[in-house]
């Protein structure tokens, strides 16, 4: 282990999912040095560049101090008073399911379960929803559909082992990129393994790829249920692994069997023999691993996507084995963390799901007799919910959906007529926050205390070299003040995240004889303090790799094909584009953080639209110009990126500027609120806009 300075504190990048170690040292002129920790196993001392600038975003300019209530600073006790007594008269008046949190990927995951426990433990509404339904739903409801559980099967060092690596809808070079800059080192130590980019911009990704699919948006179904069709007719299959552990095989190929490369090459866009290659190489590379991300989730048919992928790993036996298997990667610091308290309003707690056992075993181990009995409204639902007036009080925790939701425009009105909105938040005038009846000052990065789980299972601890500031306060305890107030102290006398750490990790080991996947029993006397990376499974006896026994966590055991019927190719109406959204290197979310230190503004300093040549031609639109985006839902005004990248009939622009920039770039306000049938994740990589100079 690297010996660090006294003063140094070993913490964890609250960006992306990668969850990369940072070293913070804060120095005698009130700076902090941040450099990657060398031993940290996701990144051994790397970091990018959002991460690397971790110490110039921590000014208190824009934070949220003092508790606010109408926009008058007040103290803590009237500010939790008012919210305990809003919230139980809500209740009272019109019933649980009348109110709502709404969380996010950047709590920590102690943080969550407190929330989660209040809202589905003790309040008895499921209306416990996150942002991470934006994020990994589809990935949680394939992985379920597969699995029986929501397992990420990968390691990052698969990727390393790994002879092909198939990126599907991942910008991994910019979304993330210590696993990208993994990757480059291996190929360069090993220039066999192959390098495949399924995506219909030719994004930065492209740079390492040996070869790059633009297909049309939403091709990837398609493309993989004619892989599985091409491995099953090429003898490409593990009968024994199919036999022993799968169940489905014959209907899942008796759907895929007309998907010839022809009927892919014309659902997709995509050259034949292109098509072929890649098939080719997937069909001769028993170390083949998929990663996949918002390309595949944020779709109308992301979880058939997933289980389009799956299907592939499963029928080759390319699962639970070193250097192969399907891997979502998370977009957030903590959506895996948040997954596994239960923060999807379809699950109840500790990836247990609201079946009769499963709500009996919480209500017990919580000692409630409150208990949600059912699902609770999931993000786009929620919102529209709020839009009838159904939604009486909402409280919405380190999130910026005025933003970040699709229609955010109606999200915006929603909540504008919400009778009672509270923010939580570091931020002081989020655009969400603007909105809300009381402001509550949240602790952030640097001055929390927790942990985090990234998309290799592997939990990290956040940990603080901040004093917390003003009177902000950590995320547990407000929501444990109100717990106490609303009547429910005795189930939220927490004195330390370690205590919520301690009580999480017993729920996820009760009553678990193997058949639930997570199970941390092995860290309830962990000693938090010092507690290493360490990735789950963690019971006493660990297995370490998941499904590595062939043994999944569906009743019988066994993985299931699931038959997936490619949906016909979207067709925006004539005169308008394929409108992606997404990410940029530099800025993350709404740019609350980001948007602090110039350097990363300098990248891409406004919000953009990138378009084909041809298209800019036809349109008139010179490059640099600027260009109104428009449809039913609204409009934007952005400057013209004229790149052959992205490909004819389709637009991309980046979701991170909002209001509170004054840049009208809001982007989600152009998103149709559509959304995948299982999984309920919106559609953000597929709206229709039309696109004219200004
Ligand atoms: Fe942070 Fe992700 Fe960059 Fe790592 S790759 S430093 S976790 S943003």
């Amino acid at each position: 282990t690297l010996s660090v300075a006294s003063t140094t504190t070993r913490t964890t990048c609250p960006y992306c999912g990668v969850g990369c170690g940072v070293l913070a040292t804060p120095q005698a002129d009130g700076s902090v040095a941040i450099a990657g920790d060398p031993d940290h196993p996701a990144n051994f001392g790397r970091l990018c560049s959002k991460g690397s600038a971790l110490g110039e975003t921590l000014s208190l300019d824009g934070r949220l101090l003092y508790p606010e209530s109408d926009g008058a600073r007040v103290t803590w006790d009237e500010a939790l008073e008012r919210v305990a007594s809003t919230f139980k008269r809500a209740i009272t008046e019109f019933g649980p399911n009348s109110v709502a949190f709404y969380g996010s990927g950047q709590l920590l995951t102690e943080d969550y379960y407190v929330a989660n426990k209040l809202m589905k433990g003790f309040i008895g509404s499921g209306n416990m929803d996150t942002n991470s339904r934006l994020c990994m739903a589809s990935s949680v409801a394939g992985h379920k559909r597969a699995f029986g559980s929501d397992t990420v099967p990968g390691n990052y060092e698969d990727l390393e082992l790994a002879d092909l690596i198939v990126l599907v809808g991942s910008n991994l070079g910019w979304c993330h990129p210590v696993l990208y800059q993994r990757i480059v080192k291996a190929k360069a130590e090993r220039p066999d393994m192959r390098i495949v980019l399924i995506d219909p911009r030719r994004t930065v990704s492209a740079d390492i790829a040996d070869l790059h699919l633009p297909l049309q948006s939403d091709g990837d179904a398609a493309l993989f249920v004619g892989l599985l069709a091409h491995l099953a007719n090429a003898g490409v299959t593990a009968p024994g692994f199919i036999a022993d552990h799968t169940s489905g095989v014959d209907a899942a190929l008796l759907v895929a069997e007309d998907w010839t490369v022809a009927r892919v090459a014309t659902a997709t866009g995509v050259p034949e023999h292109a098509i072929a290659l890649f098939y080719d190489w997937f069909a001769r590379t028993e170390k083949t691993v998929t990663v996949y991300s918002q390309g595949v989730n944020q779709s109308a048919a992301g979880t058939d996507k997933v289980n389009a992928i799956v299907n592939c790993h499963l029928l080759t036996g390319r699962i639970g084995r070193p250097g192969m298997g399907p891997f979502s990667v998370t977009g957030q610091p903590n959506a895996m963390g948040g997954r596994e308290v239960g923060g999807l309003a379809n699950t109840l707690a500790a990836h247990m799901d609201f079946s009769p056992d499963a709500i009996d075993r919480v209500g017990r181990f919580w000692r409630s007799d409150s208990i949600a009995t059912e699902p609770g409204l999931k993000a786009v639902d929620l919102f529209a919910a709020m839009g009838r007036g159904e939604i009486k009080a909402i409280w919405i925790m380190a999130t910026n959906p005025v933003d970040s939701m699709p229609e955010a425009d109606m999200v915006k009105a929603a909540l504008a007529a919400c009778p009672f909105v509270v923010v939580s938040d570091m931020s002081a005038r989020t655009d969400t926050g603007v909105t809300a009846h009381v402001r509550l000052p949240a602790a952030g990065w640097g001055e929390k205390d927790g942990t985090v789980t990234n998309s290799e299972r592997r939990i990290s601890r956040q940990r603080p070299f901040l004093a917390l500031p003003g009177e902000a306060r950590p995320d547990w305890w407000i929501v444990s003040e109100v717990a106490r107030r609303m009547g429910f102290g005795d189930a939220f006398g927490y004195a330390s995240p370690a205590d919520i750490f301690a009580e999480h990790s017993a729920l996820t080991g009760f009553e678990n004889d193997g058949s639930r996947d997570l199970d941390l029993s092995g860290l309830i006397e962990a000693d938090y303090a010092s507690l290493a990376p360490t990735q789950w499974p963690v019971r006493r006896a660990s297995r370490a790799r998941m499904f590595g026994d062939g043994r999944f966590f569906t009743p019988d055991r066994k993985a299931r094909f699931v038959p997936v019927l490619p949906p016909p190719p979207f067709a925006p109406a004539p005169g308008r584009f394929i409108f992606n959204t997404g990410r940029v290197r530099d800025h993350w979310h709404t740019m609350t953080r980001t948007g602090k230190t110039p350097r990363l503004s300098a990248h891409y300093a406004e919000p953009f639209v990138e378009i084909h040549p041809a298209d800019a031609d036809r349109l008139n639109i010179a490059r640099a110009s600027l260009v109104r985006l428009s449809n039913r839902h609204g409009s934007v005004v952005v400057r013209a990126l004229v790149t052959d990248r992205q490909r004819r009939g389709h637009l991309f622009s980046p979701m991170h500027w909002t209001d509170q920039f004054a840049s009208n770039g809001r982007i989600d306000a152009l998103v149709t609120a559509k959304v995948d049938p299982f999984s309920s994740q919106p559609a953000l990589k597929m709206a229709e806009v039309e696109a004219e100079p200004v």
